[in-house]
């Protein structure tokens, strides 16, 4: 039996395992590393993974789902979810408890479903390579993922068959992967730059002790905006040629959206990129309209300047939550695809003073951290069991009072696992039920952060308004999961309850989809 790390990503998904005290990237058949986090549907209930599932997004966009980590753990309602949901070809609709469930042209599924589905292809890829049974796995999730971005992804594991050992946060896998059995004190900072989002997070490492010090980020900058960026460039290259913006047809967009990207990868590794994109519109005779263009990587790295500066203020905003220069910082670890463009790397350089560790590979860093991890909580071989993991709440969490404001309980930044309680009043006279309603964000004003859930508390003593106190306590563990506990400190009279989250599979919901999953999910069984 073995145990694995998987680096659950919004592009791409990695594997790796500890195996003889080395850690081994596992590959698909083919012998590649690197799994598109796709699974496309047909009618008859069939599936198609990873790489294949890629192919698909052409032929039949409808049903073929990438980017489900942008839906994750969140409320159909959400607006992160309206606004990936309107970009996306496939259909996410509302289902029970106002969960974005994704409609299959067999049935729908929920979102935990679908990356199960990708974990339970990534465990299968594994269990192929390795020869053996995968059990148990260490997930990584983003350091500002909420409870119940977590909790899902936990659901995902157990659906794909697997006992979750850890949800573990990519910054601080990473760190893990560059600095454990070192025996090494020095202060790191991971700077994550993927796809769609940025973040950065500050750790101090003294032997096999990971402390962050401090995270944050931004979900909406990645390297899919640089794509739109360059996009913008070819899109006038093709205006000047043939005086039509090709922006405004949407296949010609989708087109010259994926040159785009071709061309900025080509750009990292050579200062020119020149060629014709053929079909990229149609003229008004209906004859196909070309593009030539030729860019070098100067033009290319205006175009991004602004996104690349925009991760450095995020930089220093972090640096001064942990109280820190630039110049303070030891290390900068590089994470990501976006990281391999040479002005991204250029700028954290000059930033930091400081050239950043570009030897460890910046897509397959986090799986690596993670399969350590899972071998770590394992026992398995070279596994160094002192290795402790200080994470801190990557948002501030509190609950609703009177006047539409918000009450903080935990802050940010705050090591875990914590335990913090507050004493809160009853807000009317002969109050005999509170609604304690949970959410995440720094802002004063309830509204303006994200609700979380809600926790009821009844039968207290009807009493004047103010008489009656309650007392809220926050418990969140290593996993970064929350419970929360309320209670009449007088009477003793109280509840513990994982708050009722928004959004969120049922426990028997998650036990359906896991047995359905054992019978069809994975078949055919990838090639291995
Ligand atoms: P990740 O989310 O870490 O898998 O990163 C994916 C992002 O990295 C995408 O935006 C890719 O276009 C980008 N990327 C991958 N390889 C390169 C490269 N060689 N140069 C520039 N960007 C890259």
């Amino acid at each position: 039996m073995a145990v694995v790390g998987i680096d659950l990503g919004t592009t791409n998904s990695v594997v790796a395992t500890v195996n003889g005290g080395e850690v081994v990237v596992i590959p698909d058949a083919q012998g590649r590393r690197l799994h598109p986090s796709v699974v496309s549907f047909a009618a008859d209930g069939t599936k198609t993974y990873s790489h294949e599932a890629v192919a698909r997004r052409i032929v039949d966009p409808a049903y073929t789902v990438y980017s489900a980590k942008r839906l994750i753990g969140q409320p159909f309602r959400a607006d992160e979810v309206k606004m990936a949901a309107s970009r996306f070809p496939y259909r996410v609709e509302e289902g029970n408890n106002e969960q974005a469930v994704f409609v299959g042209p067999d049935r729908a599924y929920t979102i935990p479903e679908i990356s199960g589905l990708m974990l339970a292809y990534l465990k299968q890829c594994a269990e192929g390579f390795l020869n053996e049974a995968v059990t148990g796995a260490v997930i990584t999730v983003p350091a500002n993922f909420n409870d119940a971005q977590r909790r899902a992804t936990m659901d995902a594991g157990r659906i794909a068959g697997l006992d979750v050992m850890r949800v573990l946060n990519e910054p601080t896998a990473a760190a893990l992967a560059y600095g454990a059995g070192q025996n090494m004190s020095q202060r790191i900072a991971v700077y994550d730059f993927g796809g769609g989002t940025f973040d950065v997070t500050i750790l101090q490492v003294e032997g096999e002790v990971f402390e962050v010090l401090a995270t944050g980020g931004d979900t909406f900058l990645g390297g899919d905006d640089a794509d739109t960026m360059l996009l913008n460039v070819l899109a006038e290259l093709f205006m000047t040629q043939h005086k039509i913006d090709p922006r405004q047809d949407p296949s010609s967009r989708a087109r010259l959206l994926l040159a785009a990207e071709q061309i900025k990868r080509h750009l990292s590794d050579r200062t020119e990129a020149k060629g014709e994109l053929k079909n990229i519109g149609v003229g008004p005779q209906g004859e196909p309209l070309n593009l030539r263009f030729q860019i070098d990587r100067t033009l290319f790295e205006q175009s991004i300047s602004t996104l690349v500066a925009r991760t450095l203020r995020t930089c220093d905003e972090v640096l001064s939550a942990a109280a820190l220069l630039p110049s303070q910082v030891d290390e900068v670890i590089m994470v990501g695809g976006s990281t391999r463009i040479p002005l991204v790397r250029a700028e954290v350089q000059r930033h930091f003073g400081r050239a950043p560790r570009i030897d460890l590979n910046p897509d397959e860093v986090v799986s690596t951290g993670a399969a350590i991890q899972a071998n770590n909580l394992a026992g398995g071989a070279g596994a160094s069991e002192t290795a402790v993991l200080l994470d801190v709440t990557p948002r501030a969490l509190g609950i609703a009072v009177a006047g539409g404001f918000a009450e903080p309980i935990v802050d940010r930044n705050v090591q875990v696992p914590v335990e913090q309680t507050r004493i809160f009043s009853t807000s009317a006279d002969n109050q005999t039920v509170v609604r304690i309603q949970v959410c995440q964000g720094e802002s004063r004003r309830f509204s303006e952060n994200t609700p979380l859930g809600e926790l009821e508390l009844s039968d207290l003593p009807p009493a004047r308004r103010g008489e009656v106190k309650i007392e809220v306590t926050f418990r969140i563990d290593t996993n970064g999961i929350l419970r929360v506990r309320a209670r009449d400190p007088n009477s003793g009279l109280g509840k513990e309850a994982a708050v009722n989250i928004r959004g969120q599979m049922s426990d028997s919901e998650v036990d359906a989809a896991a047995a359905k999953i054992d019978a069809t999910a994975v078949e055919p069984a990838p090639r291995l």
